[in-house]
């Protein structure tokens, strides 16, 4: 192992001694002998080399604390080269007790010095981890980029959105562009005008991620990191915050207004229209046709109250009108529904035929659940054949968890390509005929909400011509 010793420093130290003490010895010499002999010269040599004895004792014993002061500097500094140097060999602590006070002081100051930069450390250490934890659970995407536009650092939730797993394995050895995660040039240049105009910016802009088949919306915060002396952009600061569903229930919630607007202006139009005919008539006198419009208004008054009822049920349904479970019999809110609706299936003359297998009891809000029959069997029989047939069955549901009701028709059907989409608010398949039977197109989406409040789900299945079946499964 390599010793380390301040050679030099001992070398001049020594020569510098060696010099002073002989110039002293032939001074002394000759100041009391007035002239040098042969003997003299002898006695001269013995005294140059007890000079060297004397100056090499001094040096070594002036050498040796330096040599150790450089020693915990270097530890200081560069702790491997302090142990290849032999530095484990030194006592760590108080290493200058013996030595004069100057050295102790400079001791002193020393171990402050490696104090504060062991906390400095520790804190930095700290602060290193926090950031790593808060970056790792923010759910937004972070990343920064220098100014090539490679990227210095990216936390899981961008990892997970943005990258691909391939770019990733290629750019191992190098570090990753931001042109490479992101093909949307607009993107990549706003990252590079930040570095430039030193302005922090924030827009929303949609991009492809690798979690979703469609775009998603994000709002992106561009932030430049500035050193605080000479105010140049070091780094930008990327935050990637995911607005899709505020934009969704933006939209769907505008949608739902001119939806609503409209279906309540196409009754009120037609009321309004032949309240003036019903007007000309009366003042005519020409009433023949009077009685015919007046049942024209009272079927539209109909639909304007029951669009109104079901736009005020799925505003309380959708302010979490709080559920009032109880203790239910199947049969008996079942046959409640059905007697409700029997006149309509009498005009259709369509049956309606009620089973139960083994459900005697369910837990569920009374008035949601007659809802749910209501406007299930309502539609079974609305859009269904004349003379047609309607099962509506309580059984456990398939994998014997829950229980479930079935309501089945035998009517029209419904074509896939509209399955998915039955139940979204205002969505009919068939406008004018749904509008003429005086539907809402309100009512399979209050069934979804009302079953989703009860933890439960509703689907259907369904062949064109043959019929549909809703089931809707309690857990
Ligand atoms: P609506 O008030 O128009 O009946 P719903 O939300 O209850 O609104 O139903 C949405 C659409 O689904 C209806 O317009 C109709 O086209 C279709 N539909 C619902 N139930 C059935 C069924 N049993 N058979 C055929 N089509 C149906």
């Amino acid at each position: 192992m390599k010793k380390y010793f301040p050679w030099a420093y001992f070398g001049k130290l020594t020569i510098t001694l060696f010099v002073t003490l002989e110039i002293m010895c032939i001074s002394v010499v000759l100041f009391f002998r007035q002239t040098i002999n042969s003997t003299s010269i002898v006695q001269l040599l013995l005294l140059s080399l007890l000079n060297i004895a004397i100056s090499l004792f001094i040096a070594y014993r002036f050498t040796l604390p330096l040599k150790k002061v450089i020693f915990k500097a270097m530890r200081l500094a560069n702790k491997k080269l302090y142990y290849q140097l032999g530095g484990d060999q030194l006592s760590q602590d108080s290493i200058y007790q013996s030595e004069p006070m100057e050295f102790s002081e400079l001791e002193s100051y020393l171990d402050q010095i490696k104090n504060k930069l062991k906390n400095k450390s520790v804190q930095a250490a700290q602060g290193y981890e926090e950031s790593k934890t808060l970056m790792s659970e923010i759910e937004d995407a972070v990343v920064s980029v220098d100014q090539n536009g490679e990227i210095l650092f990216f936390n899981a939730a961008f990892a997970s959105q943005f990258i691909d797993k391939k770019a990733l394995s290629l750019s191992l050895n190098s570090k990753l562009k931001l042109s490479l995660v992101f093909r949307k040039e607009e993107l990549v240049k706003l990252f590079e005008e930040a570095f430039i105009n030193k302005k922090a910016e924030k827009v929303q802009l949609p991009i492809y991620t690798y979690l979703n088949e469609a775009e998603r919306v994000f709002s992106i915060s561009i932030s430049p990191l500035k050193d605080k002396k000479t105010d140049e952009v070091f780094e930008i600061l990327g935050i990637f915050h995911d607005i899709s569903e505020i934009k969704l229930a933006e939209r769907l919630r505008t949608e739902f207004v001119e939806n609503a607007s409209h279906e309540l202006r196409t009754p009120l139009t037609s009321i309004i229209g032949y309240l003036d005919i019903i007007k000309a008539e009366l003042k005519s006198g020409h009433t023949q046709s009077t009685l015919d419009h007046l049942q024209i208004v009272d079927k539209g008054t109909a639909k304007l109250k029951s669009l109104i009822d079901d736009l005020l049920t799925l505003s309380r349904l959708e302010n979490k009108e709080p559920l009032n479970l109880q203790k239910l019999d199947p049969q008996m809110i079942t046959e409640d529904a059905i007697s409700k609706l029997t006149p309509l299936a009498l005009k259709k003359n369509v049956t309606l035929k009620y089973s139960s297998h083994n459900v005697s009891a369910i837990t569920a809000d009374a008035a949601k659940i007659d809802q749910v029959l209501t406007n299930l069997i309502e539609n079974a029989i609305k859009y269904n054949r004349d003379n047609g047939l309607v099962e509506i069955n309580w059984s456990l549901s398939q994998h014997g968890k829950g229980f479930q009701i079935a309501v089945k028709d035998n009517g029209f059907g419904i074509a896939p390509e509209h399955q998915k989409r039955l139940f979204e608010r205002f969505y009919r398949v068939d406008k004018a005929r749904s509008r003429d039977i005086g539907g809402s197109g309100l009512g399979l989406a209050i069934v979804k909400h009302i079953m989703n409040m009860h933890g439960g789900t509703v689907s259907v299945k369904s062949d064109m011509g043959l019929g549909t079946e809703f089931t809707c499964t309690f857990p």
